[in-house]
């Protein structure tokens, strides 16, 4: 099928043709007709499908098609995006599709200066592309009317609810026309049951595109876990990246300052390395970027956060040096490789303290992913698992929980048999000595139950930090 066949004008035939596109990728083939017509589409697209064209190819269409004649511009289109390199790359995206349009796009987000925003808004723009925090200081400032909006698009949702956005997008949604008055297009990597809440809110009757088994990873990508003790990883990370010549890696920590520590060993190892995370400020972080889309920089450290939305062409290796604490994370952090087709390689370091998290992956992706383990790196069998700090720890699933990622899988029967009184059944029904005991236990689950919550406070804290670094608060 080409893109000739899918309905699309001349001026985006063009912009296309010229990004070197030869046919439309499965999502673009089902939903690009659909939006053209108007309807409300939920997307539960994988990263890296081509899903920023699957909106922004018919919304500029729609838009030309029907040209207003104000003198002042109205925002026309909204796009929400949960960080701001994805706001700047679906920005970068409206510009190369549509610039044999007439039509202007701005991009907003937080962390750099609010003025030249507020100018640029004041001349006049027919698409904002934005992250919520900045919108919403916007909108606190009068200098953004969304009064006008015809087109809503919601990037990355489950993204955006995962990082606590829920309430500044009600904000949002309050202050756009009415929902039956707009088109509404949702996108989201996974398809938890609070995102269908937000679809069931936001969309009219809309039509469900699934071009790819829910909660899966991107075709392509070969996954190979390699089990190491802890002290060893940074040792054999190294090893793996001279032994196998590779070029452009992109690396998860779970923290930022494991970012920075690890950034700093494999520098001293030789390799170009950058680390990018919400302490660094933009300008670092867009340094870090183009250094390593240029290949200055051989490896990028980054955390869960910043990382999201990252899309960078045919990136071959990533590698998991920690295991993220949500499994939804994992598809996140391998969907930056083998983007729109290409093949691609995901590597994770995994120790033993690691290994509950790997299988909660394993059981999200309903399939085991191939382990080696490497000669002379082999785990020592005497080492014990030790709780993650500032990470899930024995208790993890309750982390999780607290930060509203692990809500929306069941809890599994140990879950449930953990978080029951147990003492209460037998001090009715059993001996006193049993009674006892549990007591004991209890006692013992409710100091662990409070050093749970401390790590949770500072994890949640933590996370929060980092969001209001990457949002500009
Ligand atoms: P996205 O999922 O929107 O982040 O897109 C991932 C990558 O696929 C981007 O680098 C796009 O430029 C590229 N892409 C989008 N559509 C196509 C297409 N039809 N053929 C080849 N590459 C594409």
């Amino acid at each position: 099928m080409s893109f000739e066949s899918l309905g699309l004008c001349a001026e985006l035939l063009r912009a296309v043709r010229e990004q070197g596109y030869t046919e439309p990728t499965p999502i673009q083939r089902k939903a690009i007709p659909l939006i053209l017509q108007g309807e409300d589409v939920l997307a539960a697209a994988q990263t890296g499908t081509g899903k920023t064209a699957v909106f922004t190819l018919p919304l500029l269409q729609r838009l030309s098609a029907n040209p207003l004649h104000h003198q002042r511009r109205p925002v026309r289109v909204l796009i929400l995006t949960p960080t701001r390199e994805l706001a700047a790359q679906v920005g970068a995206s409206v510009e190369t599709y549509g610039r044999y349009l007439p039509l202007k796009v701005a991009v907003i987000f937080g962390g750099v200066k609010i003025n030249p925003q507020i100018d640029q808004l004041r001349r006049g723009v027919d698409i904002l592309v934005a992250t919520p925090g900045r919108l919403l200081d916007h909108v606190g400032q009068g200098t953004v009317d969304l009064s006008q909006v015809e087109i809503l698009v919601l990037d990355e949702a489950d993204r955006m609810l995962d990082m606590g956005f829920i309430h500044d997008i009600r904000k949002l949604l309050a202050l756009l026309p009415d929902n039956n008055a707009r088109q509404n297009l949702l996108f989201s990597a996974t398809f938890s049951s609070e995102i269908k809440q937000l679809a069931n809110r936001l969309l009219n009757r809309p039509k469900l595109i699934e071009v790819a088994r829910r909660n899966t990873t991107a075709e392509g990508i070969a996954q190979v876990v390699y089990r190491v003790d802890k002290n060893r990883k940074r040792e054999l990370l190294s090893f793996l990246i001279g032994s196998n010549n590779w070029q452009q890696v992109l690396v998860f920590t779970r923290t930022k300052h494991g970012a920075n520590r690890l950034a700093q060993q494999l520098q001293k190892d030789g390799l170009s390395t950058d680390a990018i995370h919400g302490n660094k400020s933009q300008g670092a972080r867009t340094r870090a970027l183009a250094g390593f889309k240029s290949g200055n920089v051989r490896v990028l450290v980054a955390t869960d956060i910043a990382a999201r939305g990252l899309d960078i062409e045919q990136l071959p290796h990533v590698v998991n040096y920690e295991m993220p604490n949500v499994p939804e994370d994992y598809i996140h952090r391998i969907g930056r490789t083998g983007r729109a087709g290409n093949e691609g390689e995901a590597i994770s370091l995994v120790c033993v303290d690691e290994i509950g998290l790997l299988r909660d992956i394993e059981r999200l992706l309903n399939t085991e992913i191939p382990k080696v383990v490497l000669d002379g790196y082999e785990p020592d069998p005497s080492i014990r698992a030790e709780p993650i700090q500032n990470g899930r720890n024995s208790r993890g699933r309750s982390q999780s929980r607290e930060q509203g990622q692990g809500r929306r899988r069941g809890s599994t029967a140990d879950d449930r048999a953990d978080a029951r009184p147990k003492d209460s059944g037998s001090a009715r029904s059993g001996p006193q000595r049993s009674s006892a005991k549990s007591t004991t236990k209890h006692v013992r689950r409710k100091s662990n139950d409070a050093q749970a919550n401390k790590q949770n406070r500072s994890q949640r804290s933590s996370r929060q930090q980092e969001r209001a670094a990457l949002f500009g608060g």
